[in-house]
């Protein structure tokens, strides 16, 4: 069982180091040029309570003048080569790969991550979406239709066509858990498709945005294309997301937060897109690997210290292996090494803040009071309060809050079930429908249940599948609108319908 607490080794990229040393003090992005905030926040790594940097908290004017020059930036940018388009997401791409071990290390100091998530998870993913939307640049497409009109004047043909076009102004409102890359799935089809964009990222998580934006600008993106409004998410976030000149948001976050986007869009009625939060399940069935199943369900609850969107955080085992998987689990979540993410020895880092510890912790102890047994971890370590150690709640009851809700840290739910046709109706038993896991031996069954979970994503023998090619999001409370993979185009484009008499 670990229950030190790794220290961090120092970083080696000059920036993070600055930050490390001392705060680091940032302006946002509007028009080309950088600017700072009458008012400012902090960001804080949350490892040792130290703040790392100061940015602004924009202001409604902020916002106003971010929109403006996106707007301004439009036409210019919608009118582009496709070709021109892809050859910016690949400098882009390339100028983030040749940083990537500076934006690790910002980002660990950040959101507290360990290095190696960031640097062999996170950013060639982020990285991955820049060169897989390079190509949809130059493969948007229209139809051509014949329709069945038949009043059309006597000698004459009807053609008609389809034509796709951007959207025009996006504000990308994201979450703090995986910032980059959730940060890239947005504004890569966006200038793919041609549209301009604010962007406003967590509170917690903007030292890496306004980094990302940086190198961004390197690759000669004309000004006012990409801005960055820093800020509280009630402020300029709400700001931003009933901004009469905001054509579309596309947000990732939880599921309140996306129900107040919804609210805000009506002004205008502009798209929306919600990639939301979940509860995802995890089905083991009696035919399973163990071997491959045991580490495999850990490493869906417990990578990202359980911040991830998809964690499989509700295990249904099969009673015939209950007592094994549990045991498995436990041992899993015992080993598992915590630490600033700066040190390379580390497995898991804090969560991102104390506020998300003290929220994860009180979910934990409220099952307890419940009747729930805690299996493995349970507790917080370290000073700071931001460590929680890899959990493991059974003995519950389908109807407890742990059961039910998002919890959003390392929490794995473990539940035994007897019968395959009901387990699949107990997964299903939520609001949630982001993603699902499915460990089976057997093609009937991993084909059959795939069908019959509610879910934007299943994985079968694998979880957290995530793929520049594939799309991502949900169905029920989770959201609606895919990222990655080329439905995500559908975002930024729209149909325009030409119908012609020759
Ligand atoms: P959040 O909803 O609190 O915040 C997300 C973003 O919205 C932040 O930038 C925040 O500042 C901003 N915001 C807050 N209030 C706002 C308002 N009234 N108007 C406009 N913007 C506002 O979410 P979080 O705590 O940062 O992230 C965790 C959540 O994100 C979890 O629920 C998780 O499941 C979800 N998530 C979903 C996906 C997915 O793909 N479905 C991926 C990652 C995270």
């Amino acid at each position: 069982m670990t229950l030190t607490i790794l220290e961090p080794v120092a970083p080696q990229s000059a920036r993070a180091k600055a930050a490390f040393d001392s705060p680091a003090s940032l302006r946002m992005l509007i028009g080309g040029a950088w600017r700072d905030g009458a008012e400012t926040m902090e960001s804080i790594d949350p490892a040792t309570g130290r703040v790392i940097a100061r940015f602004p908290d924009a202001s409604e004017q902020d916002v106003d003048d971010a929109v403006a020059a996106a707007r301004a930036a439009f036409p210019g940018w919608a009118a582009t080569l496709p070709a021109e388009r892809a050859a910016t997401l690949l400098r882009i791409a390339d100028i983030l790969e040749r940083n990537i071990d500076e934006l690790a290390e910002l980002e660990t100091l950040d959101q507290g991550k360990p290095l190696y998530v960031g640097r062999w998870a996170e950013i060639p993913g982020a990285i991955a979406q820049f060169r897989f939307f390079a190509g949809q640049a130059m493969a948007i497409e229209g139809r051509t239709i014949t329709p069945s009109i038949n009043y059309q004047p006597a000698g004459k043909q009807m053609a008609a066509w389809t034509l796709r076009e951007p959207v025009g102004v996006v504000a990308a409102i994201v979450p703090w858990n995986s910032p980059i890359v959730l940060t890239a799935m947005k504004l890569a089809p966006a200038l793919a498709a041609g549209c301009t964009i604010v962007l406003k990222p967590a509170e917690d998580t903007s030292v890496t945005a306004l980094r990302m934006a940086e190198l961004i600008e390197e690759a000669g993106l004309p000004a006012g294309v990409l801005n960055v409004v820093t800020g509280r998410g009630a402020r300029c976030g709400a700001v931003l997301a009933a901004h009469p000149d905001v054509d579309k948001v596309a947000f990732t976050g939880s599921t309140a937060t996306g129900r107040a986007i919804l609210d805000a869009s009506k002004g205008n009625l502009k798209r929306v897109t919600l990639e939301l939060g979940g509860k995802s399940p995890v089905i083991v069935l009696p035919d399973a690997d163990l071997d491959l199943a045991i580490p495999g369900v850990a490493n869906a609850i417990f990578f990202n210290a359980g911040q991830v969107c998809v964690a499989g955080s509700r295990a249904y085992v099969h009673a015939s292996i209950y007592d094994r998987v549990l045991e498995g689990l436990a041992a899993q979540a015992g080993a598992i090494q915590l630490g600033h993410g700066l040190n390379p020895a580390t497995h898991m880092g804090p969560l991102v803040s104390a506020r998300q510890a003290e929220r994860v912790a009180s979910f934990v102890s409220d099952a307890q009071q419940q009747g729930a047994s805690i299996v493995a971890g349970g507790q917080r370590l370290g000073d700071a309060g931001t460590y929680i150690r890899p959990t493991i709640v059974a003995d519950v009851d389908p109807d407890m809050t742990i059961v039910r809700d998002e919890v959003f840290g390392p929490v794995l739910v473990v539940q035994r079930y007897d019968d395959i046709d009901a387990v699949v109706a107990s997964a299903n038993d939520s609001v949630y429908g982001l993603a699902a896991s499915i460990w089976t031996e057997s093609l009937s069954h991993a084909h059959r249940l795939s069908r019959a979970i509610q879910a934007g994503s299943v994985w079968i023998n694998c979880h957290s599948m995530y793929d520049a090619s594939l799309p991502i999001g949900g169905v029920k409370q989770s959201g609606f609108g895919r990222d990655s993979g080329i439905a995500a185009m559908d975002n930024y484009l729209e149909w325009k319908t030409v119908c012609a008499v020759l």
